[in-house]
């Protein structure tokens, strides 16, 4: 028989605020002595009250306009009460049934995963346990943090669908500034509700929750392992237990960590210290209006505008920093030649980007104060290139000290005599040479050898130093073996 599996995320993301949900203590990731970020408010003390974050709330909505959600007009706080001794008030500030957020979509592949609500809510504490001491600690830097929710529709087939969900959410959350999203720091978490049902069935079976996969990695295998373990379950007439599960990574197992809680167990009820959000259809067309380019239609923009292939288009989209380098050194290329040339110097521009630059960059971003190479220098470059002044082995040269130095491309050219020979006279007296020294590859062209002729063409470039312009020299080398 067969089986088909069904997966639902809830993605939890760190906003990248200047201070906290509901109170003005710093919202610091990088802050790592404990308990500095704090003050009577995120610490849950009696009588204090909380002040929603004006920014919090206009990023989560953001994301919400990005995913072609609705924005209902009104929204409100609601508490949901649990106890656990990272959570100093006794209870989460989070939203239940009137949530910012409310449907919209995102592609992965050829299929649109829906998008059930985005809310937003606040961070726990963190808890640390010191190995060999018989007490645990809690560092409440990160309590009161605002932490946006998404959750899918179980509209997800498999763990790679999963992941690629997560990639593409991470991305847009980084294109609107809202997150950093950095999986390996926390500041975004994947939790996947998976089920299995023999094929054809039409309700959903039994989900089980598998929590904290914090990388892309974890959540493919988790998903995959799942389905694997509860369709071998299935298979032997067993039934699938609803639970929540961890992750081992080092098993790469899922493994049991407690039953599933419902709602009705975190007696949810409107937090009555806030009052009730309303949003103005202004207020919304603005925030719209703010909404930067998103990758998807930036992916189709790059292969249109520039004629990049799909690949391309993808690194200039996934890199934000260098496909940003990318359009800046186009738009510095100059326009005075002919479109079919101006094309042929855009490709090579994204050639040069994508293979040479990306090598040299060993995968770290072009913003960083000691990225040296400016548009303007890279265009030159790449004009030079064009124009058949320097020849590639030249050119690789003269990126890799640009990338050291920050050096005008023409300088360095010049300081190493870089410069291609197209001269006539010039290349004819080194292909001379060239010839009365390789007697035997001279022969050996004349037998009908043609690799001969390759071989000469190398020697050629290495006597004028990678010099010489290829094409000219072969030219050369030819004319003269034939005479
Ligand atoms: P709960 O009430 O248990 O929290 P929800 O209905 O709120 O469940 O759904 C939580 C997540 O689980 C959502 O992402 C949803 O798409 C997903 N989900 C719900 N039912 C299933 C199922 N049978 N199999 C897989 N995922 C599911
Ligand atoms: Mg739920």
């Amino acid at each position: 028989m067969n089986y088909t599996p069904t997966i639902g995320l809830e993605i939890h993301a760190e906003l990248n605020t200047k201070s906290k949900m509901f109170c003005s203590s710093l919202n610091d990731p990088a802050e790592h002595h404990p308990n500095m970020n704090v003050c009577p408010v995120c610490l849950g003390h009696p009588g204090t009250l909380p002040v929603p974050n004006r920014e919090a709330i206009r990023k989560v909505l953001k994301v919400g306009l990005a995913l072609h959600a609705e924005i209902p007009e009104y929204s409100k706080f609601d508490r949901k009460n649990y106890f656990y001794p990272d959570l100093p008030k006794g209870y989460q500030i989070s939203q239940y049934d009137m949530p910012l957020c409310v449907g919209g979509e995102l592609r992965v592949g050829e299929r649109d995963v829906r998008i059930t609500r985005v809310h937003l809510e606040e961070d726990t504490g963190r808890l640390v346990h010191p190995a060999g001491a018989d007490s645990s600690l809690v560092d409440f830097n990160r309590a009161g943090v605002p932490l946006m929710e998404l959750v899918t529709e179980p509209d997800i087939t498999s763990g790679k669908e999963a992941g690629e969900f997560a990639r593409k959410l991470q991305l847009i959350l980084r294109y609107l500034d809202v997150s950093d999203a950095d999986m390996e720091k926390g500041q975004m978490r994947v939790e996947a509700n998976v089920s299995v049902r023999p094929a054809g069935v039409k309700q959903l079976g039994t989900k089980v929750e598998v929590k904290n996969l914090n990388s892309f990695r974890a959540v493919e295998l988790a998903i995959a392992y799942e389905i694997e373990r509860q369709t071998a379950l299935l298979e032997k007439g067993e039934e699938v237990a609803q639970e929540t599960m961890g992750w081992d990574e080092k098993k790469g197992q899922t493994f049991s960590q407690r039953g599933k809680e419902e709602a009705h167990d975190y007696r949810y009820f409107p937090e009555p210290d806030i009052p009730l959000l309303h949003f103005s259809e202004e207020e919304i067309t603005e925030l719209r209006s703010e909404l930067p380019e998103l990758p998807q239609a930036r992916f189709v923009r790059l292969q249109e505008e520039y004629g990049l292939s799909e690949k391309e288009a993808e690194l200039f989209v996934r890199g934000k920093d260098i496909g940003e380098f990318f359009e800046k050194t186009v738009s510095e290329l100059g326009t005075e030649v002919s479109a079919d040339k101006f094309q042929q110097m855009v490709k090579l521009t994204a050639n040069y980007i994508a293979s040479d630059l990306m090598g040299l960059l060993e995968g770290a971003s072009v913003v960083g104060e000691d990225f040296l190479i400016t548009p303007e220098n890279f265009a030159e470059l790449v004009v030079m290139i064009a124009d058949k002044k320097i020849s590639s082995a030249a050119a690789k040269q003269v990126l890799k000290e640009m990338f050291g130095t920050g050096a005008d491309p023409d300088h360095i050219i010049e300081e190493k005599g870089l410069l291609q020979v197209s001269d006539e006279g010039q290349l004819l007296a080194i292909a001379k040479k060239v010839l009365q020294e390789n007697l035997k590859a001279v022969e050996d062209y004349k037998a009908g050898k043609e690799t001969a002729l390759q071989f000469l063409v190398g020697k050629l470039m290495a006597a004028s130093k990678g010099s010489a312009n290829p094409e000219l020299a072969r030219a050369t080398l030819e004319q003269l073996l034939k005479t």
